[in-house]
């Protein structure tokens, strides 16, 4: 039994829905579909999980909520009427969605997560519906009755374990099963979401909970591209990675999943098929838990901008006992999470997100080191990124980051860091944002441009 997850834009109109069906019954296998809300059907047009959001907080804000209401409900109808599927449906949604609108309660957060969630929620009925008109049984599930429980995190829910016992009984289920993504339930009966999109978790949660033979995850592109096709014109495509490289290319701005997505997946070793709707024949990317094929050491390269770093200086910082635990305490107890602690023996630099940042809580942050540390020197710096070369053949292999350096120097780019040692699989560099692009050409140029398809 397969898990066959889509995406808002394959489900974004009439003619989309109609691919995802032609797909999920060429396969008697694609027992289990999960999917999103309805995404853009162009570049201009705007989600309906984003429609609701914005629908949501005018009600909490007491401003006119009609208009992105009508448009809401609009995306459903103009689906239900390219598929001839009739106006009940609509009335449901309608319905339901009113109802929610109306509930606002004490917790904003809560009653935000129930009016996202109904993107998914209502899709999924409508996929049903759409499914049962063609004459193919199937049935909408929802996860409450399914038992997919989480915790109350309001927008960054994790799925409490015992929903994968509870989430196997579905396969006794006969014929095709609907399962809106996003979200889950708290044992208290709130309604809770994932991090955006969280359709991705939904599918690897069940893929994990029904044993699924695999997870086949359709969106719109063909495969994984092996760097941003923003950055290197008609990169390669990757035919198969495996989970590790897949969460450090997203870590590091690979669009194609949170980099926590497929966690559940990756724990009951379940491979994963990125596929292509519009263009499902197109073999796509397999993510695995050990890879056979390798066409040379790196499989890809991310690159993310929006990074600063703290930097302290102080002479014997090596020698000094409880430095970096008292730094990373101070950073702690501002609430700040950081991403990488670069050192040498006078030195360390702590790389952190940028957005946690603003003026007011640097200065603060500067004044706690100065008073507790006496370093010689501390400052903020701005405007990093972060790049990523990925690859589970990069260990064994000689000579890769003097490849790297080299590409670098080539470009004209000063590499402000490297990370390299605690992760196998990926060997990290810190350059200005202004020559992101340029390095990354470069090193696709240096590791892709001569190796053969
Ligand atoms: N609709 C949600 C979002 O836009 C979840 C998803 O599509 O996966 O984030």
């Amino acid at each position: 039994m397969k898990v066959v997850k889509f995406g808002g834009s394959s489900l974004a109109n009439g003619e989309q829905l109609q691919k995802v069906f032609n797909i999920v019954v060429s396969d008697p296998e694609r027992k289990f579909v999960v999917v999103s809300a309805p995404g853009k059907r162009h570049e201009q047009d705007i989600k309906v999980t984003d429609l609701l959001i914005q629908c949501a907080e005018n009600r909490l804000q007491g401003k006119e909520i009609q208009p992105v209401f009508d448009e809401i409900i609009g995306r459903y109808e103009s689906i239900a009427e390219e598929l001839s599927l009739g106006t009940e449906i609509i009335d449901d949604i309608r319905t339901n969605l009113q109802g929610l609108l109306n509930e606002t309660g004490e917790d904003h957060d809560h009653f935000l997560d129930a009016v996202k969630a109904s993107g998914e929620d209502n899709n999924a009925k409508l996929v049903a519906r759409f499914f049962q008109s063609k004459g193919v049984e199937a049935r909408y599930v929802n996860p409450r009755d399914a038992g997919l429980y989480v915790t109350d995190e309001a927008g960054s829910a994790r799925v409490l374990p015992e929903s994968y016992d509870n989430l196997y009984k579905l396969r006794e289920l006969p014929g095709i099963i609907i399962f809106p993504g996003f979200f889950g339930y708290t044992k208290e009966g709130k309604v809770v979401t994932f991090a955006r999109s969280g359709s991705d978790i939904t599918g690897a949660i069940l893929a994990n909970g029904v044993k699924a033979s695999l997870y086949e995850n359709f969106t719109d592109v063909d495969a994984v591209f092996s760097v941003n096709p923003k950055i290197v014109k008609n990169p390669k495509e990757i035919r198969e990675l495996t989970y590790r490289e897949m969460r450090e290319l997203s870590y590091a701005g690979f669009s194609v999943f949170h980099d926590e997505a497929l966690i559940p997946a990756f724990k009951a070793g379940i491979p994963v098929n990125v596929k292509n709707t519009n263009n499902p024949s197109a073999p796509g990317t397999r993510i695995v838990s050990e890879r056979s094929n390798s066409n040379g050491p790196v499989v890809g390269i991310a690159s993310d901008k929006g990074f600063c770093s703290i930097y302290v200086s102080k002479f014997l910082m090596n020698r000094e006992i409880g430095f970096g635990s008292k730094l990373l305490s101070i950073i702690e107890g501002f609430g700040l999470s950081y991403e990488h602690t670069p050192s040498g023996i006078d030195d360390i630099s702590v790389i952190l997100r940028d957005d946690q940042l603003d003026p007011y809580l640097e200065e603060e942050i500067i004044k706690k080191i100065k008073e507790e540390l006496q370093p010689d020197d501390v400052k903020i710096e701005h405007g990093f990124s972060l790049i990523m070369i990925v690859g589970e053949g990069m260990r064994k292999n000689i000579g890769l980051t003097a490849r790297a350096a080299k590409a670098f120097a080539k470009a004209g780019v000063n590499i402000e860091m490297i990370n390299q040692g605690s992760s196998e699989v990926s060997l990290m560099f810190g350059v200005k944002e202004d020559d992101e692009k340029k390095a990354v050409q470069a090193l696709y140029e240096e590791f892709f441009a001569s190796v053969p398809v």
